[in-house]
């Protein structure tokens, strides 16, 4: 079977040097020499001052972007005459400054594991604006939490109930927990992405939520919340929403005979632009869609709207930021499409899965554009592929690059602020890129990118022979 050489989906642009006004970070501009800048910053001085790979922020992109989506929210909630509580994903992207940025903008934090919870209590962002979800936390984990004093702690099996509750019973204290449920609603995207059909590991089924609730309502040193959902990720339709909304407005009416149930946490997963020919709904949209199914469904059951919580990641993080990759080698590779010859042209840069591993996991799909200068040569299809020894190490499955693409030119790779950097690895024994943001024409190191020298830290042989010349030496 020969592969098709290009999608659907992908339009041969009219100007190669056009920027598609759906993708890129805002402070993103080619100005009238052709380069590429973000928020003031040439990708040229970038490339020369921090390297590349490199990720690029757009800080006041992000901010803007977890202050709208924030609003989008409280607003949607107070129009149903209720509150909603924001909590930003940090698996998404994270560090302490991004954690001092959402926490500054007064976004609370969602944290999966110990080691996030770290950062952003390293971060300063108070235990009480934490929530810690997961399906299998380690008693560290927990009782770290518990220390803390974490605002919340989804409870995602049965098991943990006795876990938090003993651990806030050793400190005396009072934890609050949610519980995670699967609701089976099946969100139409990848089967990765999606965590709510049946067959997945996360949550509690729908039908035994009553017996953990009386469960957990049993123990004095826990108190109950509400109900979590996380349906799935990368998602553009609500309907998938308004469904969880309302099986799970009907288990937590039924909580209520038994006492209180003051919040329900409906999770993240709103989708985002990564092609010119994607039409992500805008955030606003999607939770005034989302309050409606909320309030219609507890009309049916005859309640008062709870309070609600949302867990954006990607819809914050995702457009904010860009990867810049230097290009390395190139081929014009002979394929066959159908029964015709064609020709892709791959196009090699100097980082791949470990920087950006979506591709490979999920057959995500981006777009790159040459961002160092204009070209006038005609747009060919063409792939970015990684320095990886993989052949399914592709950056850029599809899209158009100047024909005249060559050695040199910087590659700019549009929304890789989602689950990018945080999927990172050290493949092949490569270093990981740094982190840069860049606002009001200045450009400010994150986060370093690693040395060789990190990567023989872990190296117990090599650090005892380190050791040992350093002493015959001295
Ligand atoms: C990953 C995750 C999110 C964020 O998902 P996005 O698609 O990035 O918005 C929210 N809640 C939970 C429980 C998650 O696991």
């Amino acid at each position: 079977m020969s592969e098709k050489l290009i999608p659907d989906w992908l339009e041969k642009p009219t100007d190669v040097n056009a920027l598609a006004p759906n993708l890129w970070p805002q402070h993103f501009k080619r100005d009238s020499t052709g380069e590429v800048s973000i928020a003031g910053v040439a990708v040229d001085s970038l490339a020369t001052e921090f390297g590349t790979p490199l990720f690029v922020i757009d800080e006041d992109d992000f901010r803007s972007r977890a202050t709208f989506v924030k609003k989008a929210f409280e607003a949607a909630a107070a129009e149903i005459g209720t509150e909603a509580k924001v909590y930003y994903a940090s698996k998404v992207f994270l560090n302490t400054e991004i954690a001092s940025w959402v926490n500054d903008l007064g976004l609370n934090i969602d944290v999966a594991t110990g080691g996030e919870l770290a950062v952003a209590l390293a971060a300063g962002v108070p235990a009480e604006r934490i929530g810690l979800h997961g399906n299998n936390k380690s008693l560290y984990e927990i009782g770290r939490a518990v220390t803390a004093g974490v605002g919340a702690i989804v409870i995602d099996s049965e098991i943990e109930i006795e876990r938090i509750a003993s651990a806030a019973g050793a400190q005396d204290k009072v934890q609050p927990v949610r519980l995670r449920v699967n609701t089976g609603v099946h969100a139409h995207t990848h089967e990765f992405l999606a965590t709510a059909r049946e067959d997945q590991k996360f949550g509690i089924a729908l039908a035994d939520v009553p017996a953990l609730v009386a469960k957990i309502r049993s123990h004095s040193h826990l108190r109950f919340l509400g109900l979590h959902s996380h349906i799935g990720s990368q998602i553009f339709k609500a309907d998938a929403f308004e469904e969880a909304a309302d099986r799970l407005i009907e288990v937590h009416a039924q909580l209520l005979a038994a006492g209180d149930v003051p919040e329900l946490n409906l999770g993240g997963g709103f989708g985002i632009n990564y092609t010119p020919a994607d039409r992500a709904p805008v955030v606003a949209d999607f939770a005034r869609l989302l309050a409606a199914a909320v309030a219609k469904a507890c009309k049916k059951q005859g309640i008062k709207a709870p309070k609600l919580a949302f867990e954006p990641g990607r819809v914050i993080a995702g457009p904010t930021t860009v990867t810049l990759y230097t290009v390395g080698t190139i081929k014009d590779v002979q394929i066959t499409e159908g029964s015709i010859p064609a020709v892709r042209k791959y196009v090699s840069v100097d980082g791949g899965m470990s920087d950006n591993l979506r591709t490979a996991l999920y057959q995500a799909d981006y777009t790159a554009i040459v961002a160092s200068r204009h070209s006038d040569a005609a747009p060919v299809v063409s792939r970015v592929v990684g320095k990886h020894c993989e052949s399914g190490d592709i950056v850029v499955r599809d899209s158009y690059l100047p024909s005249d693409i060559g050695a040199t030119d910087i590659l700019a790779v549009a929304a890789t602020g989602a689950y990018c950097y945080s999927l990172a690895s050290n493949y092949n024994f490569v270093t990981r890129p740094p982190v840069v943001a860049v606002r009001n024409g200045k450009a400010r190191l994150l986060v370093r990118g690693e040395t060789e020298a990190d990567l023989f830290s872990r190296d117990v042989k090599y650090q005892q022979e380190l050791q040992q010349n350093g002493k015959a030496k001295s």
